[in-house]
């Protein structure tokens, strides 16, 4: 009885191989590291990890719903960006609402740079003056 382990464990060894062979050959998952699902048609991710874009078939991330290209840049902002109409990788709800400013929202409704500079002001600014009317006098 002693002997016939190692003969076992020779046969295992030789179908554990012959599976991860098959499977190298045969590789029909997900591009993504750890993902095992099958990849979508015309793309080499799987539908969790493929634009959902019609179209296209770029990599996204599972928060997401787009890729980089058609998607908000904001974290877990599953907005779309449509790319002929884009001003900013940012979603409306995302972007400066002054003029037509691409940043991303800083405080209310504004950038950064629209903001009063002020320091202890979050009022915005226009696109021509660096502070909120009610700091321009000073
Ligand atoms: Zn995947
Ligand atoms: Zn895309
Ligand atoms: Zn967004
Ligand atoms: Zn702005
Ligand atoms: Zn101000």
């Amino acid at each position: 009885m002693k002997k016939k382990l190692p003969y076992i464990i020779g046969i295992a060894f030789v179908a554990i191989s012959v599976c991860v062979l098959l499977l190298l050959l045969n590789k029909s998952t997900c591009l993504i590291n750890d993902c095992d699902n099958p990849p979508m048609s015309g793309s080499e991710y799987c539908k969790h990890h493929t634009c959902s874009l019609d179209g296209c078939n770029e990599q996204k991330s599972l928060e997401d719903a787009y890729c980089g290209n058609h998607g908000c840049l904001e974290d877990h902002c599953t907005a779309l960006v449509i790319e002929d109409e884009r001003t900013s990788y940012y979603c409306e709800e995302h972007r400066c609402k002054i003029g037509n400013c691409p940043e991303r929202i800083y405080v209310g409704d504004h950038c950064l740079m629209h903001n009063c500079s002020d320091v202890y002001c979050n009022e915005a600014t226009d696109e021509y003056y660096s502070y909120c009317p009610k700091h321009q006098s000073n």
